[in-house]
């Protein structure tokens, strides 16, 4: 499945979407270029979660930590990592098997431990600036 969106606001409400497809323990792998839009993804789930704290990229941080109404996200950035064993000696996995809802930009510096139920989310620069294609495994979310 993908969709286009055209704006910040349209990525984050398609990210919203997904809030009822997502149970605790759920993984989602974002993929894409810098600028694609992946933390603007996970803000659009986060603020349907319940989230009330901002969310930004925890690129130099490895992972952010946020309280939902019913759940807690990891929001997990790999982009200076390079590779799935340098990613478990950061505690990765501890997030994986966790209660929460584990989202990962960047996600191919560690697709070895992504485990099967992952679900995989790409976004794409469009034609124009503020253009994004937004693909995924599975149906259409809810
Ligand atoms: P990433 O985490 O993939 O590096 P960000 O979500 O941090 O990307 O940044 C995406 C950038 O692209 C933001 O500056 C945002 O305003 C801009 N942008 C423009 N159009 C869109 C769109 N349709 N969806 C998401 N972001 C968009
Ligand atoms: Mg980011």
């Amino acid at each position: 499945m993908s969709i286009v969106t055209h704006s910040p606001d349209e990525t984050r409400a398609w990210a919203a979407a997904w809030r009822d497809r997502l149970r605790p323990g759920d993984v989602v792998a974002l993929r894409g270029d810098l600028g694609a839009g992946k933390t603007c993804f996970v803000q659009g789930l986060a603020a349907a979660l319940g989230v009330t704290e901002p969310v930004s990229s925890p690129t130099y941080t490895l992972v952010h930590e946020y309280q939902g109404e019913n759940m807690t996200l990891y929001h997990i950035d790999l982009y200076r990592l390079h590779s799935a064993e340098e990613a478990l000696d950061l505690g990765l996995d501890e997030y994986l098997d966790g209660q929460g809802i584990t989202l990962i930009e960047w996600a191919d510096r560690a697709e070895a431990v992504l485990p099967a139920r992952t679900i995989h989310v790409t976004l794409q620069h469009g034609a124009t600036e503020n253009e994004r294609t937004l693909s995924w495994t599975g149906g259409e979310p809810s």
